[in-house]
């Protein structure tokens, strides 16, 4: 099998799971517990805090540990809006479901909701964010790099805006971190969701930046951890794995970064060398250095995937989160695209071990089942396949 999937999740690191399992064995005290084995777990997360801090260059006391990116954002969404009842809430149009879903809920309370829309690259605009901001906007949450056509927004020029009006700007980086250095005081963010399955530590742990002196209400009562932000005993082997990992993305980001971008340029410059009629979508140049988005016309997406499947390749249409739901992606809907254009859609996208032979095998299959599948395709006549 070749791995195409890492924006859906990444194998996890080898010394991330060998981190965790003295946390699944022997060392399972509760950190808030007094005794030795509390105080060890107590320490084992306060560790990991700061191997999570480090990555992002924040202080550890500014790390708030999560379930994961879907449960950082909601926070971040919640945590501002119940202090900030009936206010603006500005976002964009191609944000992932675990924002955009709890800001309909959010509009359905009585908040105003903004979504900005993007270009066909899928840029807001930040003069476009600008005009919207108004006396009562308490939040803006824009995505760092989108999950599906790799496009990094501008950041810092979104919170120079909203500094000027002081308004709290969020931004989920799950998709960014470990692809993009990320420095958030020299960003000025005030919030920022990370997820530990993007960047190879386990599933269901990530964290929530909380900028110094910005305050939130907590969605999840009950013994007070977490400073009282979310409370509920901490996932000790989860989040000592999360550190880890963290630890390994900051040691190799350079490396990982020009490892991903290298193979990431030479198979999707190859593809569009071999095959017809392709697409590249996104932004050309402020793109993730992981993810390549093609358009193959004449070409149903969930045919391809289903076929590469068969051939031993992991790819995806875009958005895991919405293939059981088979709909189209909001996403390319708001940049503009036609609906065969999101039709014939495949998203590949790279992880750190990956390598230049499973680059070729890739082409060589993918030119085989378009090839297949066009010989069969509707719009045989109009392309001249
Ligand atoms: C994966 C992802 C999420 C959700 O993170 P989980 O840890 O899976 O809940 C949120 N936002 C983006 C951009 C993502 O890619």
């Amino acid at each position: 099998m070749i791995y195409l999937d890492n924006a859906a999740s990444t194998k996890i690191h080898e010394d991330v799971l060998e981190s965790m399992i003295p946390y699944l064995k022997e060392q399972y005290g509760n950190p808030s517990s007094i005794h030795r084995y509390g105080r060890q777990a107590h320490k084992a997360i306060e560790k990991a805090r700061t191997q999570i801090a480090n990555l992002i260059n924040a202080d550890p006391s500014e790390i708030l540990f999560t379930s994961g990116g879907t449960e950082s954002n909601n926070t971040a969404l919640y945590g501002i809006a119940k202090k900030n009842p009936g206010s603006r809430i500005i976002t964009s149009s191609i944000e992932h479901d675990a924002i955009l879903e709890p800001c309909k809920k959010l509009e359905k309370d009585g908040f105003d909701l903004i979504y900005l829309p993007v270009d066909n690259s899928g840029m807001v605009d930040p003069l476009i964010l600008k005009n919207n901001l108004s006396e009562n906007t308490s939040l803006v949450s824009i995505m760092f790099g989108n999950n599906e056509v790799g496009t990094v927004e501008p950041i810092f020029d979104f919170v120079t805006i909203c500094k000027e009006k002081k308004i709290i700007f969020h931004t989920d980086a799950v998709q960014a971190i470990g692809k993009i250095p990320i420095d958030v005081k020299e960003l000025g963010v005030d919030l920022l969701s990370i997820s530990s399955h993007k960047i190879n530590g386990p599933k269901g742990v990530g964290a929530l930046y909380i900028k110094a002196g910005i305050s939130i209400d907590p969605v999840i009562l009950g013994g007070g951890q977490e400073n009282g932000l979310r409370s509920g005993t901490e996932n000790v082997a989860n989040i000592v794995g999360f550190g880890k990992a963290c630890e390994l993305s900051q040691i190799n980001l350079v490396k990982n970064i020009s490892k991903m971008r290298e193979l990431r340029d030479y198979l999707s410059k190859k593809i569009i060398h071999e095959i017809s009629e392709v697409v590249l979508n996104g932004h050309p140049e402020n793109r993730l250095p992981n993810n390549i988005h093609l358009t193959f016309l004449g070409v149903n997406g969930e045919d391809l995937l289903i076929k590469l499947d068969e051939y031993g390749i992991a790819a995806s249409t875009g958005s895991a989160c919405s293939v059981q739901i088979q709909k189209a992606s909001h996403v390319l809907q708001a940049m503009g695209f036609s609906h065969e254009q999101i039709t014939g859609s495949l998203r590949l996208t790279i992880g750190i071990s990956n390598n230049f032979e499973e680059m070729n095998k890739t082409v060589e299959i993918l030119k085989n089942v378009v090839k297949e599948l066009r010989s069969v395709s509707p719009f045989k006549e109009k392309y001249n396949f």
